[in-house]
């Protein structure tokens, strides 16, 4: 694929290959792999990781490979593994037949495994999870070694062996590596490498009944797959002294493992656990809803793949972790849609008015530009008529000195149409509510120009009553109502700072009638509101339903002022 119009600034990272390149270190190679858990939907997080890993393949000429860290059968399901591989190819990257799994390389890990027990450097060890965590120790405190820490080989192998062999029951025994129990390093206090789990994996079937730990197959899978640099999120960083000892111990080719600072996003969380129960608990309508900040959550709500390419360029790789601010994703999304979006005329909440000098019986149809910023994207006609629909906040029956827009004897202009001048507000009787204005055209201005030069103050959009359609409208906001909902100081649960009104369905809007038949995730710009698209799962050519994928404009300086104050 091609490389994105932004071209990325050096970070640590390539500064690392580049010597690497210099020095001959990896014989001209570059291997880098996106090791996703099957166990949960891809989130945006994970698609700087995805950015990362395969834009630096493309970069350098090297290659990426697609593996499932498939070691959990408990979790791990088929309909993630193909959702992942979904988003991958949709952001626009490509593993080719590099598709791997770390169950594919278990009977490879047993051997590894035999060989450290064989060579004293792993034990079969009867402590309960209980007893292991108590005799770790703490940061503070140094661990005490297991009373099985001194099994003798032939034990150990006869021991493991039958663990293998399914003699026993779960969390009945372990296999741990022998590195060092007063390591100041927790990860390095005889790690567990091997647990029992009568499980069925979603790839192996009963053949297996003990399962590697994470720590004791990603360095190893790293290595049979021959990857040069193994690109992990900071909190590896601890377990880097393990990934190595492992390689060392086991006497094999040894990539080497970076960590890089993952992606926090302001309102949002980003754990799969949270995502989870956002999902099982009813807070949104599925991992898809236009809301998470998941891939396929997203790709619903209209962003695209080259604005989340952007975005992860933008953001850049550091080694400290930071919080990204939403103003820059929806920049991204806006800067794309922009170049994309057809324009069309879409009235969300609508007021009706009556053009008094517009005969009955006419009908026309105005020449209306379908994208400014695209020459050839041509124009389109949009019907107009005596009754039309304006948004009920483009008028105010007592504006305050600020508002410009239609109020009591001021003149408009309607986008691509004409001058228009209200002469009257028609209310409810009951309740005071306008229901209606009236106004008068002036049939000179005709596209929207005053032949006599008179300038109007604003711009409207409009619909023809009769002849625009109905549409549902679907307003997204941020999920939540502080920056870090999952990092509250007090300890307060992340579902407690949910924002009400993240979703506001409008039933009652109308759009032109070009948007008949709208293709699914088709997007576009209502003028003057935003970006939307049509909603993938809900809507229909007889029902259309639009998922506002962004706003015009930068909605947080106003959020962001709110909280200053
Ligand atoms: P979570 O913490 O949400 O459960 P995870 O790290 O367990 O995510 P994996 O499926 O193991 O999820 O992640 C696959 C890859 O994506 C890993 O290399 C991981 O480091 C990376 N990754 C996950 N979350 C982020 C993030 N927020 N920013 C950048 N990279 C991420
Ligand atoms: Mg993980």
């Amino acid at each position: 694929m091609s490389k994105t119009e932004f071209t990325p600034p050096p970070n640590f990272i390539r500064n690392i290959i580049d010597d690497d390149i210099k020095t001959n270190k990896w014989e001209g190679r570059l291997m880098t792999r996106f090791p996703p858990e099957p166990n949960g939907y891809l989130h945006i997080g994970h698609a700087k990781s995805i950015c990362l890993n395969f834009g630096l393949a493309r970069d350098y000429g090297g290659l990426c490979n697609l593996r499932f860290d498939d070691t959990n059968p408990t979790k791990e399901e088929v309909e993630y593994v193909n959702s992942i591989k979904e988003d991958v190819r949709w952001l626009g990257f490509d593993w080719e037949d590099r598709e791997f799994y770390a169950s594919d390389y278990f009977e490879q890990l047993y051997e590894f495994a035999l060989k450290l027990v064989r060579d004293g450097k792993a034990f079969v060890c009867d402590q309960t999870a209980e007893e292991i965590r108590e005799f770790r120790g703490t940061l503070t405190r140094p661990g005490k070694d297991s009373p099985f820490r001194n099994r003798t080989v032939e034990e150990n192998l006869d021991l493991f062996q039958r663990m293998k062999a399914g003699e026993f029951p779960d969390g009945a025994r372990v296999l741990r590596a022998k590195v060092d129990m007063t390591s100041p390093n927790l990860n390095m206090r005889d790690p567990v490498m091997y647990r029992i789990l009568h499980a069925s994996h979603h790839r192996t079937g009963d053949a297996w009944c003990i399962y590697p730990t994470y720590d004791f197959t990603h360095g190893q899978s790293d290595s049979i797959e021959g990857v040069t640099h193994s690109i992990c999120t900071l909190e590896f960083e601890d377990h880097r002294p393990l990934y190595d000892w492992y390689l060392e111990n086991l006497e094999v080719y040894h990539p080497r493992q970076i960590e890089f600072a993952r992606l926090n996003l302001a309102y949002t969380v980003m754990s799969k656990r949270m995502l989870l129960q956002l999902v099982q608990e009813n807070f949104v309508s599925g991992w898809d809803d236009p809301r998470m900040p998941t891939m396929v959550g997203l790709r619903r709500r209209g962003y695209t793949p080259k604005a989340l390419r952007n975005f992860c360029d933008r953001i850049g790789v550091a080694k400290k972790d930071s919080m990204v601010d939403l103003a820059l994703l929806e920049f991204c999304v806006r800067e794309d849609l922009n170049k994309k979006a057809p324009r069309v005329m879409g009235v969300l909440r609508p007021l009706r008015v009556v053009i008094e000098n517009y005969p009955e019986d006419q009908d026309e149809e105005l020449d209306a530009v379908n994208n400014p910023e695209d020459p050839d994207a041509g124009t389109r006609k949009v019907p107009f008529s005596r009754v039309i629909y304006i948004e009920k906040e483009d008028f105010m029956e007592d504006p305050p000195k600020k508002f410009f827009r239609l109020a009591p004897g001021r003149e408009v202009r309607l986008r691509y149409a004409y001058f228009i001048t209200c002469v009257g507000v028609v209310k409810d009787e009951n309740t005071g509510e306008i229901v209606e204005l009236r106004c008068t055209y002036d049939p000179a201005t005709r596209g929207g120009d005053a032949p006599d030069g008179r300038k109007v103050k604003a711009t409207l959009h409009w619909v023809s009553a009769d002849r625009s359609i109905p549409a549902e409208v679907r307003l997204y906001d941020r999920m939540f109502t502080v920056p870090d909902p999952a990092g509250d100081k007090e300890g307060r649960s992340f579902k407690e700072f949910l924002n009400s009104e993240s979703l506001v369905t409008l039933t009652d809007c109308r759009v032109e009638p070009g948007l008949k038949g709208a293709e699914p995730g088709a997007k576009v710009q209502f003028e003057r509101v935003g970006y939307f698209c049509v909603d993938a799962l809900d809507s229909s050519p007889e029902a259309l339903v639009f998922n506002r994928t962004v706003a015009l404009r930068d909605q947080w300086a106003k959020v962001r002022k709110g909280q200053k104050g």
